[in-house]
């Protein structure tokens, strides 16, 4: 396999369906009850490629870490298979925007990919892909026996990626995981994150405030109202795969998807400033 999602061997499995139904969720917060998100209702295919996009504030983590099981509903569901989730469902993994946090930094890049192995998620897909091709698929090999403070921010970050994608989960959950780098380590993110995507068969779920970064790599996007009040759209994304940075950004279809989300995006008015006017 190498970046640009050319070459790809399949490894696929077979994700369970997530069924998000007439979800809320409400947080106690210092200075009173916030609602976070209101009613939503989704279906998630399994090996789907979603992205959630919406404006600071309007739930799109806490979708994320409901359907994680790390959020309670306050009223609804969400079941992942035939089971509801109440507690991190087992073949679930979390990449988050802040590498610096999510890895071990007395290990080495080998070492925290295999702690993702020893932790792998039980299932009934039987495939092993050792370690190393992993990390080779992250463009790492190079730096395999390195510490994670010996590596520039994107490369930790692939570290982060690599190491969820050893414990074999069937969705990965992505808070803003592409955030904190820079323009073209970004790029090499997405693409790698596809690469991988199309290898394993994963279901991905990417939150994200970069609405051409949703457009590029979602099978799907849901537009999160302001304020946490629901759904405000749902664009399935019909270009061909796999994507390439430049001819995908400049397909015809792709600038059609970007007014589309941007008017749903800035004309859903926020509450504070409804109540402003
Ligand atoms: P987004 O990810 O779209 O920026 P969030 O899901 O993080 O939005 O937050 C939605 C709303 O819930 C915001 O108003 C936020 O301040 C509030 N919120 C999030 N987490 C908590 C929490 N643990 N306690 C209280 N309020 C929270
Ligand atoms: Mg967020």
């Amino acid at each position: 396999m190498t970046t640009g999602n050319t070459t790809v061997e399949q490894i696929l499995i077979t994700p369970p369906t997530i069924e998000v139904s007439e979800l809320s969720v409400r947080y106690a917060g210092k200075h009173g009850a916030v609602d976070a998100l209101a009613d939503i209702s989704t279906t998630i295919e399994g090996g789907e490629f979603l992205a959630l996009v919406g404006r600071s504030g309007s739930g799109k983590s806490t979708l994320l870490r409901a359907i994680g099981g790390l959020t309670r509903a306050r009223a609804g569901s969400v079941r992942v298979g035939n089971r509801a989730v109440s507690e991190p469902p087992p073949q679930v993994r979390f990449v988050a925007q802040d590498y610096s946090q999510s890895l071990l930094p007395w290990l080495t890049v080998r070492e925290n990919v295999l702690f993702g192995e020893r932790h792998a998620v039980q299932s009934s897909h039987k495939f092993k892909v050792p370690v190393e091709e992993i990390i080779a698929d992250v463009g790492l090999s190079h730096a395999i026996d390195r510490y994670p403070r010996e590596l520039s921010g994107g490369m930790q970050q692939r570290v982060a990626i690599a190491r969820a994608i050893a414990s074999r989960p069937e969705i990965i959950l992505l808070d803003e995981a592409f955030g904190s780098v820079d323009a073209l380590s970004r790029a090499t993110l997405q693409d790698l994150m596809l690469d991988l995507w199309r290898k394993f068969g994963f279901t991905a779920i990417l939150v994200t405030h970069d609405i051409d970064e949703a457009i590029y790599m979602a099978d799907r996007i849901l537009v999160l109202s302001p304020n946490g009040r629901g759904l405000a759209a749902q664009i399935p994304i019909a270009l061909p795969r796999p994507r390439r940075q430049i001819e995908t950004r400049e397909h015809p279809r792709y600038l059609e998807y970007r007014r589309k989300l941007l008017e749903s995006v800035l004309s859903a008015p926020s509450l504070k400033s409804a109540e402003a006017a």
